[in-house]
């Protein structure tokens, strides 16, 4: 037995450095027992940097050290001989094990990644400045993040107020931004943090201002602030009481509204989707059927049924919520703002939309009227179901390998009722005929987020998305460019 003794359990140098000695050394990863901050073992064992050289340095793909760097952040203490499996691994006759996500380590991998990446989205989200007093334009914030990320994340704050001074000080460490360069120390407590700041009052006031109680969805609202962060958010202490007030609210804006105008197109003949559509129409057929839909009153107000296109014999079917304003009246999936996201994202991720299937769990759009304006309305989930033979039949005819779930009322009609789509955003799923799949945002989420987190969101989203890149070389269900 061995042992590999880190000095930073999260840094990949001193990984990087115990793994190259143990591999050159040729020690089997169960031989190894790792130990980090300043942990002691239970035996005196010799450690991996002073064994026998046996092997040439082994090539380690750049895409481990992508994952590494990642993984190495969490607080699982079992991370370090996880990725040392790996690349003993890679580096013993495996050299795809990266590429195959449903191994039950490169599972393991993925899953502490994302609940870092998540880790670091809250800390970006939810990191709240307050001024020093006495000292203008030099800010503290106190944050408890759930694992070693404050290093990773320290570099956005440092790009978004590089203008200012200031620390964020975590349990364990601190980052320091003296607005030319960033250095880290020892951690701190809450109280090395001011406990209150003149400017936050007005925060409160704006917040107050444009909450809106008709949007309100308190499961949602906890899902994405997770209560154990209101501590350091100056507008919690405002969301019980707006909370509390927001059906009146919402009832009082109920009132002010008009009608809207009834329509006199006559209504076309009925069809109803039906669970034995029959399996020998095409897809053609199955979209001139869903053209008379009425199986629910969506069909009404809305222009025409858009149904999903893109090849029969597609590999990836991505579906999307419902149609937009513009999908309604071209009558075409994505063509939008949240397509053109869309568009932007599968370029930069190298990914041909046109060999993709794309549609929505709902073929027709549902909207509010103000004015001239037609605002989107979230289907509800009896329009998930009414609609859900027709994505059967498509999904019947295309028969993808992978179905990529764009937002929660896709993941609804797919994982049905338990999906926690944040929680489980970016993870493969098998449904129950084998298919594989997986859930992220919708685009129209990420361009409804405030501008300054929008970037954040995207690169989030694009990471959800590149799980399609890490499929198979050879059974690729994406087409490279
Ligand atoms: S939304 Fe779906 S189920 Fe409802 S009318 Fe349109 S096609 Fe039919």
């Amino acid at each position: 037995m061995w042992s590999a003794v880190l000095a930073l359990s999260w840094s990949v140098e001193s990984f990087r450095e115990a793994a190259r000695a143990a591999l050159r050394a040729g020690i089997a990863p169960e031989c190894i027992e790792w130990l980090a901050d300043g942990q002691g073992g239970l035996l005196a064992l010799p450690d991996v940097r002073d064994a026998p050289v046996l092997h040439p340095s082994p090539r380690v793909p750049r895409a481990f050290l992508g994952i590494a760097e990642t993984v190495l952040c969490h607080r699982d203490p079992q991370r370090h001989a996880l990725l040392y499996r790996l690349l003993w691994r890679i580096a013993h006759g495996e050299p795809h094990v990266l590429a195959t996500p449903t191994d039950a380590d490169m599972r393991r991998a993925m899953q502490l990644a994302q609940e870092v990446r998540r880790d670091a989205h809250k800390m970006k989200a939810f990191v709240r400045f307050r001024e020093v007093p006495g000292d203008h334009d030099n800010f503290i914030a106190w944050f408890e993040p759930s694992h070693h990320i404050l290093q990773r994340v320290a570099p956005f704050f440092a790009r978004r107020f590089a203008g200012m001074r200031w620390a964020i000080l975590t349990p364990e460490a601190s980052a320091i931004w003296d607005g030319e360069a960033l250095s880290f120390g020892p951690g701190g407590t809450p109280a090395d943090a001011p406990d209150f700041d003149a400017g936050e009052e007005l925060w409160r006031t704006y917040y107050a201002h444009i909450f809106n109680p008709a949007r309100l969805n308190p499961r949602m609202m906890t899902q994405e602030m997770p209560q154990r962060y209101w501590k350091h958010l100056p507008e919690a202490h405002l969301l019980p009481s707006l909370i509390q007030g927001a059906g009146m609210r919402v009832r009082e804006m109920a009132e002010r509204e008009h009608a809207a105008p009834k329509r006199r197109i006559p209504a076309p003949p009925l069809v109803l989707p039906s669970e034995d559509i029959r399996r020998e129409e095409s897809l053609a057929a199955l979209r001139n059927a869903a053209q008379g839909c009425r199986a629910c009153p969506l069909w009404e107000p809305a222009t025409q049924t858009v149904f999903g296109e893109g090849p029969e014999d597609a590999r990836v079917l991505l579906l999307g919520e419902q149609p937009g304003d513009m999908e309604d009246l071209s009558g075409r999936p994505f063509v939008g703002p949240a397509g053109k996201l869309l568009d932007r994202a599968l370029a930069d991720l190298g990914i041909d939309r046109a060999q993709l299937y794309l549609t929505n769990a709902v073929k027709h759009f549902r909207f509010e009227r103000r004015g001239k304006f037609r605002l989107h309305r979230n289907p509800e989930p009896s329009h998930v179901q009414a609609c859900r033979s027709w994505l059967a039949g498509e999904i019947e005819r295309v028969r993808p390998q992978v179905i990529v779930c764009l937002g929660g009322t896709a993941a609804l009609a797919v994982f049905g009722n338990g999906f926690r789509l944040m929680e489980q955003r970016g993870t493969w799923q098998t449904l129950h005929d084998g298919t594989r799949a997986f859930a992220t945002v919708h685009p129209a989420w990420i361009l409804r987020q405030p501008a300054d987190r929008q970037q954040e969101a995207y690169a989030n989203w694009l990471d959800d998305l590149r799980l399609l890149l890490t499929l198979p070389a050879g059974n690729a269900a994406i087409p490279h460019r």
